[in-house]
């Protein structure tokens, strides 16, 4: 089989840039992600999580948001051999060629709009073309899964957002979004929706997973689950290993349809990557598992890569 490439759903190295701790270049042996791994494993398309840490909520959300996305851009301009900004459809053309890395602009926490729709028409004009829709918190879009018991769905200034989200061609994640958010969103989007950091509660129960109710209805939607490489939510007992990701693949891919599973690591966002899998340069042994847990290869091209591009194709303009 021919090296494949990657496509990873998810990662916060973006916190360490800001920061101003690593500038992300590499190889370095602080965090899981820099462009010298990120290439070593073929990888070819990243989401770049631009987290707003809570301690800035609600009122300097929208800065801190900013702030990550000033970043962000200024890497992307500054490292034009290494990686490019995808904005529409025509650029997943470019995906998987000429060792370059795609890079799309996510905002993790719809606490960037605040309570103003112009707010998102701004970001889409910086490049922004996804956002989860809450954190673990309430926002003014809807509750996330840390408030616990809330049967709260989509406030109706969240509805005016997922449209508006729909219209303009920006991808909706629902990962850390509570249930009744994630059936509100899915039963009203027109576009398919992603979870882009998630795993399986059937597998382990931890409330940032999905149930097989939620998982069936994102792959009828045409969406996709990235599986998350996080500790807590791959396993309850025992140090979390490759083979624990591989499970969450099978799993999702049995329930919802190997359409429906991809990879979204968490990178720089989980505080311990699974054994194997210890940063972005392993994802070829991930690959190795899958073809060893008997995955065909047309198979593994659509986890690895394929459904992310089939999702984007759908909802980019
Ligand atoms: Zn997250």
């Amino acid at each position: 089989m021919e090296k494949i490439w990657i496509a990873d759903g998810h990662c916060d190295s973006l916190g360490d840039l800001t920061a101003g701790k690593r500038d992300l270049l590499g190889p370095s042996d602080l965090g899981h992600w820099d462009l010298v791994r990120a290439k070593a494993a073929n990888l070819g398309l990243q989401f770049f999580a631009a987290y707003i840490e809570s301690e800035y909520k609600p009122f300097l959300a929208c800065q801190r948001g900013l702030e990550h996305l000033d970043t962000a851009l200024k890497f992307i301009d500054s490292n034009p051999e290494d990686v490019f900004l995808i904005q529409n459809r025509s650029d997943l053309l470019k995906l998987g060629l000429a060792n370059k890395i795609g890079i799309l602009l996510n905002i993790e926490g719809g606490e960037i709009l605040g309570e103003s729709l112009f707010m998102l028409d701004l970001i889409y004009r910086l490049g922004v073309r996804s956002i989860g829709l809450t954190w673990n918190e309430r926002n003014a879009i809807a509750d996330g899964v840390g408030e616990t018991g809330s049967r709260g769905g989509l406030s109706q200034f969240g509805f005016q957002v997922i449209a508006r989200m729909n219209a303009l061609g920006v991808m909706i994640d629902v990962s850390h979004i509570n249930e009744a958010g994630f059936w509100d969103v899915i039963n009203n989007t027109s576009s398919p929706i992603i979870a882009s950091h998630s795993c399986a509660q059937r597998l382990c129960n931890h409330p940032r997973n999905l149930n097989d109710q939620q998982l069936r209805a994102l792959a009828k939607n045409n969406g996709l689950i990235g599986v998350n490489f996080c500790q807590d939510f791959l396993c309850k007992n025992g140090r979390a290993s490759v083979d624990d990701v591989v499970k969450h693949i099978s799993y999702i891919a049995e329930i919802a349809g190997v359409e429906a599973v991809a990879f979204g690591s968490d990178f720089d966002g989980i505080p311990l990557a699974p054994e194997g899998i210890e940063n972005v340069s392993k994802f070829p042994l991930l690959i190795d598992k899958l073809i060893k847990s008997g995955f065909s290869e047309v198979e593994i091209m659509k986890i690895s890569h394929g459904n992310f591009v089939r999702v984007l194709d759908d909802v980019l303009k």
